[in-house]
C-alpha cells in the first residue's frame, strides 16, 4: 500500500542532488573552535552539509546535555564563513524557533522524539508553512508505521522537503550493534514512499568506529540516498558518543573506499531479507547453546548431590517422565516425536557424561584415588 504524501525534491542547488548526500559533523557542538575546525576540515574534503547536536537527548540525567543555544552562533559562523549548510536536531517548539531564528538550513527530528506522536505534532504545528527541509530519524522502537506517521504529521503541516534517517533500533537482546539496523524496516519505508530520500546514520547504528564502513557500504548497496556520519577533530576526546566518531580525514577515506554499484533493488531486497532471517536464526542458535550450557551445569550440580548421597546417576523413571512430557509438548508445537527423542537422547547422554565427570573429578581431586565406577552407574 503506497502512502499519499506530497513530496518536493529535497535539494539545494548543486548540493543535495549529490548521491550519496553526505551530512557530517560532531555528535555535539562543544566549543566554537571545535565546531569551526571540524567544519573547515570537512569542507576541505568536499563535505557541504554540517551537522551538530546543540541539545542532546541523553539516556540518563547528569550526562552532557549539549551546549544549548549558545552554540547556535557557531553554526551561523559555519554557514556564513564557510558557505556550508547547517543541520541540527530539534526536539521541541523552543528548539524550532531558535533554529529558525539562527537560519539553520535543515532540521532533524531525533529517534526519541519521532517515537512520540505528541512531540512530533507540536513540532509540525510550529513549522506550519515554513519552507525548510526536515529529516526524520526512525523511532527508537522498530515500528515502520510510527516512522511513517511522523513523516505524515510534518507533511500535513506543509513540509514537503522531507527525508528519513535510518539510525537503527533499540533491542533488549545483546547485539554487536548499538542500534540494530533491521534493514527490512527502511526497505519497507522505501517501498511505501518510493520518492522519499533515505539517509543512513551508520554512527548510531554501530556505536563504534569499526563497523562504519560495512554499514555505509550496505546502505549504498541498498540504493539509499545518503549518509550522516559523526565527525570530530579529536574523536577520543568528544563529549558525547566518543567511540563512534571519526576525524574528517578518516571520513574522507571511508567515503573514497565506498563502491557505488548500480541499483538492483529486487536483488538487494531479497538478500537483505535472507540476511535478516539468518541473523534471527543465529540468535536462536546462540540461545540454544547457552541453554544447553545451563542445562549441563544443573546436571553437574545434581551429580554432586547424588554423589554425596550415594544415589545412582541413572534413574529410569525420571528419564521416562522427561521423555514423555517432552514428546507431548513437542507434538503440540508441531515437532516430530522422532526428532524430540533424538534430541533428548543426546541431551540425556551429555548430561550423564557431565555427571560422571563430576563424580570422577571429585574422587580424584578430593580423595586423590581412582573413582569407584560401580558407584557411578
Ligand atoms: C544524534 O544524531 O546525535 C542523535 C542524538 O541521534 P539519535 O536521535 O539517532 O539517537
Ligand atoms: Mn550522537
Amino acid at each position: 500500500m503506497g502512502i499519499d504524501i506530497d513530496l518536493q525534491k529535497f535539494e539545494f542547488e548543486g548540493i543535495t542532488n549529490q548521491k550519496p548526500l553526505i551530512l557530517a559533523g560532531p555528535c555535539s557542538a562543544e566549543s566554537e573552535t571545535q565546531v569551526m575546525e571540524t567544519a573547515k576540515q570537512l569542507k576541505q574534503y568536499g563535505i557541504k552539509i554540517f551537522r551538530a547536536g546543540i541539545w542532546k537527548p541523553r539516556t540518563r540525567p547528569n550526562a552532557f546535555e549539549g551546549v544549548g543555544r549558545k552554540g547556535l552562533p557557531w553554526l551561523k559562523k559555519v554557514k556564513e564563513e564557510l558557505g556550508m549548510l547547517t543541520a541540527i536536531e530539534v526536539a521541541n517548539v523552543k528548539h524550532v524557533y531558535e533554529a529558525l531564528k539562527t537560519g539553520i538550513d535543515i532540521l532533524w527530528i531525533g529517534a526519541r522524539t519521532s517515537a512520540n506522536p505528541f512531540a512530533v505534532q507540536e513540532i509540525a504545528d510550529a513549522l506550519k508553512d515554513v519552507d525548510i527541509p526536515v529529516m526524520v530519524k526512525n523511532p527508537v522502537n522498530p515500528d515502520a508505521e510510527l516512522w511513517i506517521g511522523a513523516l505524515e504529521r510534518l507533511n500535513n503541516a506543509g513540509i514537503k522537503k522531507l527525508a528519513a534517517i535510518h539510525r537503527g533500533f533499540s533491542t533488549y537482546s545483546k547485539s554487536f550493534y548499538r542500534n540494530h539496523p533491521q534493514w527490512q524496516i527502511p526497505i519497507e519505508l522505501k517501498r511505501r514512499i518510493p520518492r522519499l530520500p533515505i539517509i543512513t546514520d551508520p554512527s548510531h547504528i554501530c556505536g563504534n568506529r569499526d563497523l562504519l564502513f560495512e554499514i555505509s557500504q550496505k546502505a549504498m548497496d541498498l540504493d539509499f540516498d545518503g549518509l550522516m556520519i559523526e565527525t570530530h577533530i579529536n574523536p577520543d576526546k568528544a563529549w558525547s558518543d566518543a567511540h563512534q566518531q571519526i576525524t574528517p580525514k578518516t571520513l574522507n577515506e571511508l567515503l573514497n573506499d565506498l563502491i557505488l554499484r548500480k541499483a538492483d533493488v529486487e536483488n538487494t531486497v531479497l538478500m537483505t531479507t535472507l540476511e535478516e532471517i539468518r541473523h534471527e536464526i543465529d540468535k536462536y542458535d546462540d540461545k540454544l547453546v547457552d541453554i544447553l550450557e545451563h542445562r549441563m551445569r544443573l546436571a553437574e550440580k545434581i551429580g554432586e548431590y547424588k554423589k554425596k548421597n550415594n544415589i545412582t546417576i541413572l534413574q529410569t523413571s525420571r528419564w521416562d517422565e522427561i521423555l514423555r512430557r517432552r514428546i507431548e509438548d513437542a507434538d503440540r508445537k508441531g515437532l516430530s516425536e522422532e526428532f524430540i527423542i533424538k534430541i533428548f537422547r543426546a541431551i540425556h547422554q551429555e548430561s550423564i557424561n557431565h555427571q560422571t565427570k563430576v563424580m570422577n573429578a571429585k574422587d580424584i581431586d578430593l580423595d586423590n584415588k581412582v573413582p569407584n565406577t560401580t558407584e557411578i552407574l
